[in-house]
Parts: C-alpha cells; sequence; structure tokens
C-alpha cells in the first residue's frame, strides 16, 4: 500500500469514529459472523467507503430513503480529488480521455445505468435518471451525454485533472496496458445499503481501468456483473478487474447463490472461486466482492490480499479488511 493510501487509512478510521450520527464501533468486532445480522446497513468498496459511508447515512437519516442513502454517498467519491478511478478527476484511457461508468438498482428490480459517458460529474445521478425517467435501463456514450445534456446535466470542461495528467504524461513514456493488480488500479466505488424495514438499494461508479482501450466498459455499470439488488435476497457489488467480473455474472451469481441458502460471506467466496476458474492469469488479477442479505449480514471476499471495505451500521463506521483466496 502507498504511503498516500495508508495516510488515509489510518486518518480516515480516526476521523470515521467521530463521524456525525455515528458513534464508535468496535474495529475488532467482525461484520462477518452469522450473527451480526443488522439494519440498517451500508457497505462500500475501500478506504473511500468511510466518506461515502458517512455522507449515505446521513442521507438515509434525512429522507429515509436507502435509494437517495446510496446515491448521495458514492456522489462524495465522485468528487474526491484523491481518488484516480471514479469521477471525472480519474485516469484516462488510451487516447488521454476519461469516460465513466455507473449503475443503481433497488430492490424491486428498477435499475439505471450509464457507460462510456464523458463530461459529466455524477454519473451515478445520471444513471438514477435513466431509471427514474426513460423506459429504458442503459444509455451508453454520447446518447447518454445527450440525455445528460437535455435533463440538466452541467457538462464538465474536458480537462484532465493535474494528478490524472501527471500520471498519464507518465504512461504514455511506455504505453505498456497491464492490469495490476495493487489497490492502486482499483478503486471503484461499490455500496449497497439496507434500509430498517427491510429495502436495498445499491450503487456502483468508475472511471474504469486506467489505460483502457477507448470504448472499454467494465462491470461497474452491467447490471448483475457489478451491481445486483434483489429485496427478496440481498445485493452484491463488485471492485476489480471488470472482464473477470462480468465474465461470471459476479454480482448476480451472489445473490442466487444467498438464494439458494447460502450466507453472504459463502456466496462471495464461491464467486471468487468461480472467477478465479474462469479466468487465466489470476496472478494479475484482482476481484472482490461485498454482498448483504436482507437480515442485514454481511460477506467480503477478494482473489488476492488487500481488499477492504467501509461498514455503517447505528454503532459506527469502520473499515475492515475482506479476506482472499490466495495469501500473502
Ligand atoms: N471494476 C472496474 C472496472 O473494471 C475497475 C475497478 O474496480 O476499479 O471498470
Amino acid at each position: 500500500m502507498s504511503q498516500r493510501r495508508k495516510f488515509i487509512k489510518q486518518s480516515l478510521l480516526g476521523s470515521a469514529l467521530l463521524l456525525p450520527g455515528l458513534s464508535a464501533l468496535n474495529s475488532q468486532a467482525s461484520p462477518l459472523k452469522k450473527s451480526s445480522g443488522t439494519k440498517p446497513l451500508i457497505l462500500s468498496t475501500w478506504v473511500h467507503g468511510l466518506p461515502a459511508n458517512a455522507d449515505a447515512w446521513a442521507k438515509l437519516k434525512q429522507t429515509g430513503s436507502i435509494l437517495d442513502a446510496v446515491e448521495a454517498g458514492v456522489r462524495n467519491t465522485e468528487l474526491d480529488m484523491e481518488n484516480l478511478s471514479v469521477g471525472l478527476q480519474g485516469l484516462p484511457d488510451r487516447e488521454g480521455i476519461t469516460t465513466l461508468d455507473a449503475s443503481i438498482m433497488c430492490g424491486d428490480g428498477s435499475c439505471g445505468t450509464v457507460a462510456f459517458v464523458r463530461q459529466v460529474k455524477h454519473p451515478i445521478s445520471l444513471a438514477r435518471a435513466v431509471m427514474e425517467k426513460t423506459p429504458h435501463v442503459m444509455l451508453v456514450g454520447e446518447g447518454a451525454r445527450q440525455f445528460a445534456i437535455a435533463q440538466g446535466f452541467p457538462m464538465e470542461e474536458e480537462k484532465l485533472s493535474p494528478n490524472a495528467q501527471k500520471e498519464y504524461d507518465k504512461w504514455k513514456v511506455t504505453s505498456k496496458y497491464k492490469p495490476i493488480i495493487n489497490i492502486e488500479n482499483h478503486d471503484t466505488i461499490g455500496m449497497i445499503g439496507l434500509d430498517a424495514a427491510g429495502k436495498l438499494a445499491g450503487s456502483c461508479t468508475t472511471s474504469g481501468l486506467s489505460y483502457k482501450m477507448h470504448g472499454r466498459v467494465g462491470d461497474s455499470p452491467i447490471i448483475g456483473a457489478g451491481l445486483f439488488v434483489d429485496d427478496e435476497v440481498g445485493a452484491a457489488t463488485a471492485t476489480g478487474l471488470g472482464e473477470s467480473i462480468i465474465r461470471i455474472c459476479g454480482s448476480f451469481l451472489i445473490v442466487e447463490l444467498m438464494r439458494q441458502g447460502r450466507s453472504p460471506q459463502e456466496a462471495c467466496e464461491e464467486a471468487v472461486r468461480r472467477l478465479v476458474a474462469k479466468n487465466k492469469n489470476i496472478k494479475d488479477i484482482q476481484a472482490g466482492f461485498l454482498a448483504i442479505n436482507k437480515e442485514g449480514e454481511v460477506g467480503a471476499f477478494a482473489v488476492h490480499p488487500g481488499f477492504n471495505y467501509a461498514v455503517a451500521t447505528e454503532s459506527g463506521n469502520v473499515l475492515v479488511d475482506a479476506g482472499s483466496q490466495f495469501k500473502p
């Protein structure tokens, strides 16, 4: 983990315990135990899940809507200038253009997604507009951008953030593309939430893999791959190499495994086993899953060590390390 990441992790862990409306949770307490089912509950990927969870929690308290909460939570990450994998400040594709993917889903099956979108600061809100204001599920590229303009979304100037420009300039020296398994390269935020009445919703937003081919779309806006939510069962979201996750329909697989009686943890572990079996060069592939069931039990698992996630409950908002199939 880079020094920057370590610092963010430590400082956020410190402040997490002071977040408004959230009191301290013993960070030793494992949220993975079967008996730990709790509602409401908000879960999100990586360390930036801490501030995202805090915003989601505040929104849940304010409007009572778990859908509003998961949208508000990841909007925080879409504005985080330190994050080079989410939002317009994210690393660009090989042509130097930042394109964004996002999805949102409710437990009743409503969903909306956008992919390969440019110039939109909050693709998650655009995905919600697709869900609520069109007869469709997914809009991509120029069509998504035109829909955004029609809906009054401001168009941002197409200019790389200073951090992204610096990284892109370095990358151009070799122009090599190889997905790396470290966490710097996989910072998508996936968030899943359960309200006190048992309603579920989820969101996922990313700038995708850095230096991807122009036009490449990952798992995050693909319903069933990067996100799946069903009020009858539970919800799951994914992060990591999108191609490997799409191949196994990861989030849908986890929800279906839970429907058949697996715990969220067992379902995440089975999805990782499946992903490992269906993808070559697994040593170069990181992917991680998060899941909750409608009782408020939690699961998380990754291919390689290093995947963590933030859990917010009435008692606190903490960062937890997920287990992995491969050991260090
Ligand atoms: N899942 C994302 C993608 O493949 C990448 C990530 O998790 O950062 O687009």
